[in-house]
């Protein structure tokens, strides 16, 4: 890490320590330090100023998820990434401690790495521990001291994670994480905090049992539709547009009194536009918001942070928000703001209901406000500031009429039910369901690729389909590891027509993508090994009743599938998966007996149930032979899983307990391994923790001391910033230090 003093400015590299009052000692303690407190000073201001250096990095979740979304930034953190995760791997090593940071290639690496640095602080706390016990005429001063110096590298190590974690999007991404959406409720901050907890498990008694239920649940259970709406309105007009005041809203100060006048209203308009195409998980760049009076125009980048104080005026029942086609809205609403909304009405829903035949916005305008809204801002990049006139002229244009357009709605639902609430009671009540939407992360799952399957026309045989579901998971994998939509890796019809064309040179492959994706091209040889794959699995029908789970009888893929069959890189120590090419062979061997079984049968004459089920997969079976005979359209039956006598049945619970038992081990190990050291690590750190803290009350040294430059103490390596950390960090050997500065000498502190 280069070192730097707190006050942002870099420490002057030299080989010599001087000191303006004292003498330069003859003796240093270690290079460049001529006594453990200089050591120890110069280490608080580096890792002070690395804290503080982290502090200023774009805050996870919050703008950095919106620098993340531009590849220049991401190519920046990949690079500072990598750096830090050398350096650390450098001075673990050093200390002995294992060191593997820079395995990039599980999606549980920051997981991993950090048990790592959880074990590297048990390494060297244990040698602290050691060399203590070297030292027995020690003062307790020089012990702290000591273990000072081993705890600035302990934090200087966990700085780097931490600096490395911005650097990640694969906690954000991954699907191994649940995605906490903000569950604090305002109004209940009012009160006593023990008070609020009780009043909140009151209301949520119900649903204690799921701690991720909708934070708005009750009181959305228990909504009773607002009077006002049994009544068939008197539409308001609108206020011409070009008359209206259009408020950007790029501050706290305005949005929090943007929240206050929102709370004084009974209803207003609601819009968002988001960007999902350079982005896994999408970014919500702009809110617009209509009352009867003004529009305004949220720079939800810019608050994204403070979105939430809308959360207030958001989710009070007495006030009704408009929306066209909220199911999305909130979504990102929960998503990106931890924003909820009580009481809303879709007017989409409403257009739905009265089976106006097209319920897009853009029609409604034109029906009820004869406006030709120009619809072509839709996906343009909302991300993009300052926002040219014509985008914020559209954004503004989504909400603004909206209010009368409810109005119109509503009196024509009155219409629609003969001057009865009942339409408008439907539609109400619909709106209320989409509230109750839950922003979940999208999850892979083993039959994720069968839904979108499913929804194509497209009838795949046992190759084909193989075969999508390798690009699937490697489609998915590559957006999560690089931030990107699964539109922008590989586009669905492009997937689907390498699947189907199953291309056997890779240039096939190129030929059925145009454009063809840049993530493709770079991993050409990769898909070109899935769809290797991919063809060398039996041919086999896949008839419609298999559609739902053509694969039900073979054993789960793991994520490893999306490697090569010898691409162990993915695997930790000790284990090894069955691989994709180890599962075919299991699965042909099972066609090989079933076929066999049946061959025997034939010559005896008597078929048994399985050897009967054998014949039906033999007959299924498409080979080269057979695949012009009329078809009996006969498949694995799904229940030859759960029958005994079959050969399907034993592949598979086989493979079930291979993969339980591997399983139950890897969860063994990992939990002793974690135990282990989070005993170690609270012992060592409770032991020392009690004196410290009321040593480091006399001791710690004041900040404006460590941050002067002139004081900070001069380290020996010359380091550049740009330079390599291979060449540019060299850890000192402690073991080398001069332990005679101990004896007897005069803490300073
Ligand atoms: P709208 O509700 O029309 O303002 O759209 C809100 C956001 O939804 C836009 O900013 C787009 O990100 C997204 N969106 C709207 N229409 C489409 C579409 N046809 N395809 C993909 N994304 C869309
Ligand atoms: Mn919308
Ligand atoms: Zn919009």
């Amino acid at each position: 890490m280069a070192a730097s003093t707190s006050d942002g400015g870099s420490v002057k590299q030299s080989n010599n320590s001087t000191s303006e009052d004292t003498e330069p000692s003859t003796e240093e303690f270690c290079p460049g330090f001529k006594d453990v407190d200089a050591f120890v000073k110069h280490g608080l201001g580096a890792v002070v100023a690395a804290t503080k250096a982290s502090a200023c990095l774009p805050q996870a979740g919050d703008e950095f998820d919106f620098y993340r979304s531009f590849p220049g930034f991401q190519d920046f953190c990949a690079i500072q990434g990598d750096r830090l995760l050398q350096t650390m791997s450098q001075l673990m090593q050093h200390y002995g401690c294992s060191s593997l940071m820079k395995d990039r290639n599980k999606l549980t690496g920051l997981e991993d790495r950090f048990d790592l640095v959880v074990e590297s602080n048990d390494v060297v706390l244990e040698k602290v521990v050691g060399m203590a016990e070297q030292l027995p005429l020690m003062k307790p001063n020089l012990v702290f001291t000591m273990w000072t110096r081993w705890l600035c590298v302990c934090v200087c190590v966990c700085v780097c994670v931490c600096m490395h974690r911005l650097f990640c999007k694969e906690l954000r991404n991954s699907h191994r994480y649940i995605y906490l959406c903000n569950k604090e409720r305002p109004e209940d901050l009012d009160v006593p905090a023990a008070l609020a907890d009780f009043i909140h498990q009151l209301r949520t008694q119900e649903h204690m049992d799921d701690m991720f239920s909708h934070p708005y649940q009750y009181e959305l259970d228990h909504l009773v539709m607002p009077q006002h709406l049994g009544h068939k309105p008197e539409p308001q007009m609108y206020k011409p547009l070009a008359e209206t005041s259009c408020k950007f809203i790029d501050t706290l100060e305005d949005l929090v009194a943007l929240n206050e006048k929102l709370a004084k209203t009974t209803e207003f308009a609601v819009d968002l536009e988001h960007h999902s195409y350079r982005s896994f998980l999408g970014i919500t760049c702009l809110m617009q918001i209509s009352t009867r009076e003004e529009d305004f125009i949220i720079d939800a980048l810019e608050l994204r942070s403070e979105m939430n104080v809308l959360n207030e005026s958001f989710t009070d029942p007495t006030i009704i928000k408009v929306f066209h086609g909220a199911d999305l809205d909130i979504e990102w609403l929960q998503k990106d703001f931890g924003v909820y909304v009580v009481n809303m009405f879709d007017t989409h829903q409403a257009a739905r209901s009265l089976n106006l035949g097209r319920n897009s916005l853009d029609h409604l305008l034109k029906v009820f406000c004869d406006v030709d809204s120009n619809k072509r801002y839709q996906l343009a990049d909302w991300r993009i500031r300052p926002l040219p006139g014509e985008m914020l002229q559209y954004a503004q244009a989504d909400t603004h009429y909206l209010l009368y357009v409810y109005d119109r709605l509503r009196a024509d639902l009155f219409d629609a039910a003969n001057g009865q609430p009942s339409l408008v009671q439907v539609v109400w009540s619909k709106s209320k369901d989409l509230c109750l939407k839950k922003y979940v992360k999208p999850i892979f799952t083993e039959d994720s690729y069968m839904e979108l399957y499913r929804k194509q026309k497209k009838s795949f045989n046992s190759q084909q389909l193989m075969a999508f579901r390798l690009l699937y998971s490697w489609r998915d994998k590559m957006a999560r590891e690089e931030d990107e939509s699964t539109g922008y890796v590989l586009p669905n019809h492009m997937m689907m027509k390498i699947a189907e064309e199953l291309p056997k040179e890779p240039q096939g492959i190129v030929a059925c993508c145009n454009p063809t994706p840049p993530l493709v091209r770079q991993q050409l040889n990769e898909l070109h090994q899935l769809i290797k794959q991919a063809r060398e699995i039996p041919l086999l029908k896949v008839s419609h009743a298999e559609r739902a789970a053509p694969f039900g009888v073979w054993p789960q893929l793991s994520e490893s599938t999306l490697f090569g069959p010898h691409d162990t890189s993915h695997c930790s120590f000790n284990r090894q998966p069955i691989t994709e090419t180890q599962l075919d062979d299991m699965r042909y061997f099972g066609f090989c007996c079933l076929l066999k079984e049946g061959e025997d049968a034939d010559n005896s004459g008597h078929l048994t149930v399985a050897q009967q089920k054998a014949r039906n997969i033999t007959d299924s079976f498409e080979n080269p032979f057979r695949m012009y005979l009329p078809s009996k359209d006969i498949h694995i039956s799904k229940n030859a899983k759960y029958d005994p006598s079959s050969k399907i049945y034993e592949i598979s619970n086989q493979w079930k307990l291979q993969s339980l038992e591997q399983q139950q081990k890897e969860a063994q190990a990992k939990r002793q391994a974690h135990e282990q050291a989070k005993k170690h690590n609270i012992k060592y750190m409770w032991q020392k923790r009690e004196r410290i803290a009321s040593e480091a009350r006399e001791v710690t040294p004041k900040p404006n001391k460590v941050m002067k430059r002139e004081e900070t103490p001069i380290a020996s390596n010359k380091q550049s910033e740009d330079s390599n950390p291979s060449t540019a960090f060299t850890p000192y050997d402690y073991s080398q230090s001069n332990f005679k500065v101990f004896t007897g000498m005069r803490v300073p502190f």
